[in-house]
């Protein structure tokens, strides 16, 4: 097992495997407009439209381009962030969370348009969230929301829908967004990088910050044989920052998510998963899509400490068989995973520390949009003075509590989808327990209806005697399923 997933180049590839270029280390000293620190989707932003404004952008990476959770992303993109809407109205009002929850849809459309620039980068149309428990009442709130308020373009599935859909009786409602899409996460990774070297950034692998001194008009930044100066910083190391920032990466709790791909399933796939979009459930669980003809790329288990992929694989084929047991047992052929950070606030982290120091990180589960928008926002920032980004204001930079707060993040985490297991169990029980009722009453209906009929002319002995002892029968509650 490699530990990396497979790619073809049609709209329903996963992260691809294919050999991605390498640059050069930094070996001496330089003078630029902006150094970024980090090359995953936030810095590749950043650097690329700093580079089309004509500034001299310098990108520093510590290993390679993509080797955490760029690299390993399902690549869906939508509207939004990691917080639901309803939680951003409750923080910072309806008019400020319409304002953010705008630009994520802005940052959505921007990876879009940089997909299309992109040789061989395929999109596939539409995401599907779905949730574990009935919830009829939240949905119709839900999608009022987002559609007349945030002006997003949704639908509401009922229960039939989704299952037509999704061959499981795990999930209820669902709410269908026609415009988000899904790409080859890393295709794109690699495609922006090129962008951003062709539209004039230096890139460079290889080369960790060790430290920064970022007082003072132009900036020092320290790496193992060169250093450099620079106007402007841009911190998007995420989790990973360490000592350059170590209060900025005190504030994110690094969370590893999984992911794999499966063996080819063949028919019995299409028979379960009939829908081609993204599908992820409202508790941030599961997340999967189908990927070439036959596969299912499959992201779910997290922990708060580093496991090697290929020993989460077995968590990851579980799963899958939970939700959809009739696929029976599934190899997981390729497993990776990548470190998200996840702020306390659950928003990502887009602004100016001081002057001329940025920080784009924290983008949780759902970074392409927002990392996007981030690198958009600070790129303009620099280059016009434009000042949307305090719209993130609200959500400071809150410590997460060092090692104790990984081992309660690892504990909240067991304890929500614990919390979601056993919901979903009580919704699924009551499903049943109606169907029983339904059929109940069919019956009863059924034989009441015989017992008032005009009597036939030449009734069926057998056909009276079940219409005399069905309504009986019905006094005795079948056995519990
Ligand atoms: C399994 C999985 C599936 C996901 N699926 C989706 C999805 O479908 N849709 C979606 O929107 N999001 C998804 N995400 C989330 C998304 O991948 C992340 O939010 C996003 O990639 C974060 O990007 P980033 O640039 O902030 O961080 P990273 O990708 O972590 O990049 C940070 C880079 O900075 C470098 N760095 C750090 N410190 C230094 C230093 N001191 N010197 C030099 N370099 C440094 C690191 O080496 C690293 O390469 C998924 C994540 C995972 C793990």
């Amino acid at each position: 097992m490699t530990s990396d997933f497979d790619s073809t180049a049609d709209s329903r590839s996963g992260p691809s495997e294919a050999a991605a270029p390498s640059w050069p280390q930094l070996r001496l000293d330089r003078d630029v407009d902006v150094c970024v620190v980090g090359a995953g989707l936030a810095g590749l932003t950043v650097a690329y439209e700093l580079a089309r404004g004509r500034l001299s952008v310098a990108v520093l990476e510590a290993r390679q381009i993509g080797w955490s959770a760029s690299g390993h992303m399902l690549g869906t993109v939508r509207p939004g962030y990691g917080v639901p809407p309803t939680e951003l109205i409750e923080r910072i009002g309806l008019h400020h969370a319409k304002d953010l929850w705008v630009l994520s849809s802005y940052g959505a459309d921007y990876v879009r348009a940089i997909a299309a620039q992109i040789p061989e980068l395929a999109i596939g149309e539409g995401a599907l969230e779905v949730s574990t428990i009935e919830s009829g009442d939240q949905l119709i709130e839900r999608l009022t929301l987002l559609g007349n308020e945030f002006g997003t373009a949704v639908e509401g599935w009922q229960i039939e829908q989704v299952r037509e859909a999704l061959v499981t009786d795990r999930y209820f409602h669902g709410v269908y967004y026609p415009g988000a899409f899904q790409l080859d996460g890393r295709r794109y990774l690699h495609g922006l990088a090129a962008l951003a070297a062709q539209a004039g950034a230096r890139i460079y692998e290889g080369t960790e910050v060790v430290s920064i001194d970022p007082d003072g008009i132009r900036k020092r930044i320290v790496t193992p044989q060169a250093r450099l100066r620079a106007s402007h910083i841009v911190l998007a190391g995420n989790v990973h920052l360490g000592a350059p920032h170590q209060r900025l990466t005190d504030t994110l709790l690094p969370v590893w998510r999984y992911a794999g791909v499966t063996a080819p399933l063949g028919e019995r796939l299409a028979e379960a998963i009939r829908f081609s979009g993204s599908v992820a459930d409202s508790h941030g669980i599961d997340h999967f899509r189908v990927v070439g003809e036959d596969r299912l790329a499959w992201s779910s288990p997290e922990t708060t400490f580093s496991m090697a992929p290929e020993r989460m694989a077995k968590s990851i084929a579980r799963r899958i068989r939970t939700v959809f047991p009739q696929l029976g047992e599934v190899a997981i052929e390729r497993c990776g995973c990548g470190v998200i950070g996840q702020t306390v606030h659950g928003m990502p982290q887009i602004g100016q520390l001081q002057h001329g120091l940025w920080v784009a990180s924290g983008f949780g589960r759902q970074g392409l949009n927002s990392s996007a928008l981030a690198g958009k926002l600070i790129a303009q920032a620099i280059l016009t003075g434009d000042d949307r980004w305090k719209l993130f204001a609200p959500y400071e930079l809150v410590w997460v509590g060092g090692n104790i707060g990984r081992v309660a993040g690892q504990a909240i985490s067991w304890a929500t989808r614990g919390h979601a297991a056993a919901q979903g169990a009580v919704a699924r029980y009551r499903e049943r327990a109606r169907a029983r009722q339904l059929a109940r009453e069919e019956r009863r209906e059924a034989a009441l209806a015989m017992r008032n009929a005009p009597p036939a002319e030449q009734p069926p002995p057998e056909l009276t005697d079940a219409a005399a002892a069905a309504p009986a029968r019905d006094n005795v509650s079948p056995p519990p399923r």
